[in-house]
């Protein structure tokens, strides 16, 4: 087992990677830019190295400066969270090279799955069902119209190396196609440096379902259920829950075979997640993320399994604590993304946490590095807590977040929080029916109505 891990990453995250190391009884070593020698992931570790200024380019993307603080601590292997260097292949050989443990994926896995084009032909290899759409990129304006007019108006125009929802065009008649697809490739180009794209049928109404699955390097593959990730603003997630309302028993253990199967038949290791759409009882594979998720704990809530120390297991070499005979799925688990924004426009609201009080008992997980008087940089992400809630049901879960929620204080900047409690009386969203439109929909009507 390694001595001391360093971890790669910042906020809430790297708190969370810190509190299993300690819990394993290995020792941690932080590393943060200026703007953030205050923060708890570099209070709490063992050691921390300031590695840059503010911009993540020049601190948490620096490899260089990320790779000498490892030699210069004695760490024996990285964890790069979510986000960041997470999947980035590169960044996996060369801490591989430098003889320092990686706790991620192969690196050749991490590739295959960031060409989107390439993952779904692995996908597609692997025997997972896929939206409909062009065998492979676009390369000229009439064999889009082709494929286009054959998978059937509208389609959805992706970006190969997409994420975070960059570089998607809808087009809805055959007119549009030329000037859209044009719109994505700039688009693609300016995010992640490769204009390729390629189409999709862009399916009307479907829910975001994904299933978390596990490799270790001693043959064994297993899968954690899913996590509904359909209430989004964006194409970025808000809440997540697991289990999904829309899935029984049966079909999880179906497709959870499925999945399981394709893990096993890839040889991957460590943590990953296989993206879906879901509509009308059938599954359409989007993505594999190769990484933590943000919305982990949801899967942790009604599993009772620590992902991050099974992340480190794995690396290190040790077989999976679990064998999928042994994985029970119980209760209802949802995660609340809080982030420093106004809760009715979104836009970023940085700044001074003056008092700030977690909620707490039975059930309730808070997953942040906020502590009263922190100051929120302006420089990352605006994601500042996660609040995760188990219940022996949905019902009760629901009612146990309404709780909590009313119990979390954060006075200073403004925060999502608002958002949440307003969501979560919503009769629909009760039901549990919803899909990936329904929360931009209810934001319009609530604004409308305002
Ligand atoms: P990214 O990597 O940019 O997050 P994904 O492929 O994971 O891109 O898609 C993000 C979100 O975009 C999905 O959760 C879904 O809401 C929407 N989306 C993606 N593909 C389709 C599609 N074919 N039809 C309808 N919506 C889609």
């Amino acid at each position: 087992m390694f001595d001391k891990i360093l971890i790669a990453n910042r906020g809430e995250i790297a708190l969370r990677i810190h509190r299993a190391c300690h819990e394993m009884g290995i020792k941690t070593v932080a590393v943060h830019s200026t703007a953030d020698s205050d923060a708890m992931h570099v209070r709490l570790a063992d050691q921390a190295v300031c590695i840059g200024p503010p911009s993540a380019t020049e601190s948490y993307l620096n490899i260089p400066a990320i790779i000498s603080a490892a030699e210069i601590t004695g760490a024996d292997a990285i964890h790069p969270g979510y986000g960041f260097l997470s999947e980035n292949a590169r960044f996996a050989e060369i801490v591989e090279e430098h003889q320092i443990g990686w706790i991620g994926p192969s690196p050749k896995h991490i590739r295959m799955m960031g060409d989107k084009v390439e993952a779904k032909r692995t996908a597609a290899r692997l025997g997972l069902p896929l939206v409909p759409g062009s065998d492979g990129p676009i390369t000229d304006l009439s064999e889009a119209e082709t494929v286009a007019f054959e998978i059937g108006y509208p389609v959805l125009v992706k970006a190969a190396s997409g994420g975070g929802g960059r570089g998607m065009k809808v087009v809805d008649s055959p007119e549009k196609l030329g000037t859209l697809i044009a719109q994505a490739r700039a688009e693609a180009k300016a995010a992640f440096g490769d204009d390729t794209v390629y189409l999709e049928k862009y399916l009307g109404n479907p829910r975001h379902i994904e299933f978390q699955v596990f490799g270790d390097t001693h043959g064994n593959a297993i899968h954690l259920g899913e996590r509904d990730c359909s209430l989004q603003r964006r194409h970025q997630k808000v809440l997540e829950e697991a289990p999904s309302p829309a899935l029984n028993a049966a079909q999880r253990a179906e497709m959870g075979e499925i999945v399981r199967k394709a893990i096993a038949g890839l040889g991957y290791r460590g943590a990953g997640t296989i993206e879906f759409l879901y509509e009308e009882g059938r599954f359409y594979f989007i993505e594999m993320n190769t990484r933590l998720q943000v919305e982990h704990p949801v899967t942790e809530m009604i599993t009772g399994i620590d992902l991050v120390r099974e992340q480190i297991r794995v690396a290190a070499g040790l077989p999976l604590s679990v064998k999928q005979e042994d994985i029970r799925f119980a209760g209802h688990a949802i995660e609340c993304r809080i982030n420093a924004e106004d809760p009715a426009t979104f836009t970023p609201s940085p700044g001074k946490v003056e008092h700030y009080h977690a909620p707490g008992g039975l059930h309730v997980r808070v997953d942040s590095a906020l502590y009263s008087g922190y100051r929120i940089p302006s420089n990352y992400d605006s994601l500042i807590s996660k609040l995760i809630v188990y219940g022996s049901g949905r019902n009760d879960c629901l009612m146990r977040l309404r709780r909590a929620l009313e119990e979390y204080i954060i006075s200073g900047p403004k925060t999502t929080i608002p958002l949440h409690q307003a969501l979560i009386e919503d009769p629909e969203f009760q039901n549990g029916d919803y899909t990936i439109k329904w929360l931009e929909n209810w934001l319009e009507t609530k604004r409308s109505a305002e």
